[in-house]
C-alpha cells in the first residue's frame, strides 16, 4: 500500500469514507434497469478499482440486489456507494459521483444501454455495448 491514497471519496453525510490507491480498472456508465433503480437517477456512472487497493473507512450498509450482489449505501444518509458481485470479485465498482474528485474518472464506454432511458440521447463518441461490454462489439457509439 502506498502512503497516499490516489483516490477518496465518501457519502454525503461523512459517515462512509473509502480509499483506493494506484490507478483504477476501468471507467464507464451502467445504463442497467437495476443500477438505475438504485441510484434513483437516469444512468450510473463507476469507477472499478481492484478489491486488493480499495478500503472501506466504515461499514456500510448493504442491500443484496440479487444473488451475489451487494450493493453497498450509507445507512444514515442513504448515499449509493458501489456495487461488488460474486462473478468479479477481485473489483469494486464504485459510483463516481461519491468520489471527492469525480472530475478525474473519465468513462471510456456505455454498458447495457439496450436498457437506457429512450429520453437520454447520447452523443459522447464512447463505444456503447448492449450488455455488459466485456468481450462484445459496440452497437455503436453515439445515438445518431
Ligand atoms: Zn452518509
Ligand atoms: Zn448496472
Amino acid at each position: 500500500m502506498s502512503d497516499t491514497p490516489t483516490w477518496t471519496g465518501g457519502c454525503l453525510c461523512g459517515d462512509i469514507r473509502y480509499e483506493a490507491d494506484g490507478e483504477p480498472l476501468w471507467v464507464a456508465h451502467c445504463h442497467c434497469a437495476t443500477c438505475r433503480r438504485h441510484v434513483a437517477s437516469a444512468v450510473a456512472t463507476f469507477i472499478g478499482f481492484d478489491t486488493a487497493r480499495f478500503r472501506w473507512l466504515a461499514p456500510t450498509g448493504e442491500y443484496r440486489s440479487s444473488p451475489g450482489v451487494v450493493r453497498r449505501h450509507c445507512a444514515r444518509c442513504g448515499t449509493p456507494l458501489s456495487y461488488e458481485s460474486a462473478r468479479g470479485p477481485d473489483e469494486v465498482h464504485i459510483l463516481v459521483g461519491s468520489l471527492d474528485h469525480p472530475e478525474r474518472a473519465v468513462p471510456s464506454n456505455h454498458v447495457w444501454v439496450a436498457e437506457r432511458l429512450p429520453w437520454l440521447h447520447i452523443d459522447d463518441g464512447l463505444p456503447r455495448y448492449a450488455g455488459f461490454g466485456s468481450g462484445e462489439q459496440p452497437v455503436g457509439f453515439s445515438d445518431r
